[in-house]
């Protein structure tokens, strides 16, 4: 009797494990919007250093694409993709329609979400016209502003990195750390930034710039996302 009741115990004890594994959250950030923002915000809590709140972003050097817009168009395709997956997203926005908030208010969308992965979506722009390839930002390492976030990050650089380069075929330029950037100071949860191609080379913008290669992309983000939360891939196609 005893050895039955334990046996119970031990039973219900499993259920909610097994049936609730809680939904994973990420929260995906278009980079820049309509407009740029030149207002400035400390680029870390308390910091006296500032930095302009959003730059604008680079355009199609042969599309005329904005950066914002292709940004919004593979985060949107990338909701899609992660919520078919079972994952919770939060964007931090929908429309490419006003002036940028800044990084300061996309890091805290993602600290009140308390995404998993605060996933900044960009692409690159060069005066070298032959600069390309893919390459994924992370935090660099600083007591007090991310050393919560750093080894988590890192990780989630390496497999997001892995999983978009293969999926857009353009060189691989590996991962950055950077210590400057304002939405990774600011983040309370892991943080990387995906550059997912140069716009300002000709070769990147005219694939960037089409249906299927933004579909690659959201379908490799979507991996690289599925890959550090421990989930199958199967959902992202
Ligand atoms: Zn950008």
């Amino acid at each position: 009797m005893r050895l039955a009741f334990g046996a119970l115990v031990a039973s219900l004890l499993v259920v909610p494990a097994a049936a609730g594994k809680q939904a994973a959250l990420v929260v995906i950030d278009p980079g820049h919007d309509l407009r740029g923002n030149t207002d400035t915000e400390p680029i870390g809590p308390g910091s006296s250093e500032r930095k302009i709140k959003d730059g604008g972003g680079t355009s199609g050097v042969v599309s005329g694409l904005r950066e914002a817009e292709l940004n919004l168009q593979v985060a949107l395709r990338l909701r899609v993709l992660l919520e078919r997956a079972g994952v919770r997203v939060v964007m931090t926005r929908t429309r490419t329609a006003g002036t940028s908030m800044g990084n300061v208010a996309r890091a805290r969308i993602a600290n009140r979400a308390g995404g998993d992965l605060f996933l900044r979506i960009h692409a690159d722009g060069s005066t070298d016209p032959a600069a390309r390839g893919t390459h994924t930002l992370h935090p660099a390492l600083r007591r007090g502003w991310t050393e919560d976030v750093y080894p988590d990050s890192k990780r989630a650089a390496r497999i997001v990195q892995r999983e978009l380069r293969a999926a857009l075929g353009f060189p691989d330029r590996g991962l950055q750390e950077r210590s400057d950037f304002t939405g990774f100071n600011w983040a309370n949860v892991p943080v990387i930034l995906v550059e997912m191609g140069f716009m300002t080379n000709p070769t990147e913008d005219r694939l960037l710039a089409t249906t299927a290669y933004q579909r690659r992309a959201a379908r490799g983000l979507c991996r690289g996302t599925m890959r550090y939360l421990g989930r199958s891939v199967a959902a992202c196609g």
